[in-house]
């Protein structure tokens, strides 16, 4: 259930070629390490993971369905910022 493209990311030696192309797959993340998303939470009570919200630029967490910002490839993680 995680993470389909987890896997895909790290097998780029066979098609390099293709995988810049696909260079713009990356936006799916919003410029984020995965890594990084993988240990992000929401900082409301349940303490949820997030999504990522293409469209608006947003981490949005699964369970309060707070929308967080990213700014220059950093969440802001703050219920103040929160949409
Ligand atoms: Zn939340």
């Amino acid at each position: 259930m995680l993470g389909r493209h987890g896997p895909r990311l790290w097998r780029v030696s066979d098609n390099e070629t293709r995988d810049e192309t696909r260079d713009t797959a990356s936006d799916n993340s919003l410029g984020l390490d995965p890594l990084l998303l993988e240990i992000l939470a929401c900082p409301c009570p349940a303490h949820a993971p997030l999504r990522v919200d293409v469209d608006r630029q947003l981490l949005v967490c699964t369970e309060c369905g707070r929308g967080f910002p990213v700014r220059e490839g950093i969440p802001v993680m703050l219920l103040d910022e929160a949409v």
